[in-house]
């Protein structure tokens, strides 16, 4: 278990490496006052959903805001897009283009995701407990299937988020130019900060959702390694 554990970390630092994660870096791309005030010159982000829908042809999904709420997300079940307080950020018409389009992504998959990372979640909770009882047999098969089941959320909820992420920014141009609100070299330099943005962004969604499940198993594998020595 302790060389699980080992080799866990070690894998959790050379993709933190590879993929350059650099959240400091986003945050700085992401404060761009000028580009603020172009995007200010479209209309409120319930309206930009709405005509967004209207554009990707799936106008039964529900708008709720919430302007405590940080994350604006999709959620498939209700088919809801939840716009959180995205401020006057320039980022929020590519913000919203990403949520439109999970709504168009394929259902079974969208649910798979719902499933899969509940099941996962539950799965992973009762392994760390039993992980924590000297008197359990079998750890190591336990943290295998957690691995694996891992696996399969990774692979659903990558490919879902990496679609989105990957669209978004044809979305958002293509709503842009259609709105004719701003000029052409404006809607330009939003595009150019958006690719720097995705550049980086994409990578670190990456990194979190892969890292996610090795920190879980690096916990479980940790734990099971000091009951074993301690009791
Ligand atoms: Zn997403």
């Amino acid at each position: 278990m302790g060389i699980i554990a080992i080799i866990g970390i070690v894998i959790y630092g050379a993709l933190f490496w590879v993929m350059q994660v650099n959240l400091k870096k986003i945050k700085e791309i992401a404060e761009n006052e000028k580009l603020d005030q172009i995007a200010d010159q479209y209309p409120e982000n319930r309206i930009i959903c709405e005509e967004m829908l209207k554009k990707v042809k799936n106008e039964q999904v529900m708008i709720e805001e919430d302007k405590e709420a940080n994350t604006t997300m999709y959620l498939a079940i209700p088919n809801k897009i939840k716009i959180a307080n995205l401020k006057g950020n320039y980022s929020r018409i590519q913000t919203i283009a990403h949520e439109c389009l999970h709504s168009i992504q394929n259902r079974r998959l969208l649910i798979a995701n719902v499933v899969i990372s509940n099941v996962y979640l539950l799965f992973f909770i009762i392994v760390f407990v039993l992980s924590c009882i000297p008197q359990i047999q079998g750890k190591q098969i336990l943290l295998c299937a957690l691995t694996l089941l891992g696996l399969s959320y990774y692979m659903i909820r990558a490919y879902l988020e990496n679609d989105a992420m990957i669209k978004a920014r044809y979305l958002a141009k293509e709503y842009m130019e259609e709105k004719q609100s701003v000029t052409k070299e404006e809607i330009d330099s939003m595009i150019y900060q958006y690719d720097k943005l995705n550049d980086i962004g994409i990578r670190c969604v990456n990194f979190q959702l892969f890292g996610g499940i090795v920190i879980k198993v690096v916990l479980v594998a940790l734990i099971s390694w000091g009951v074993e020595c301690f009791f």
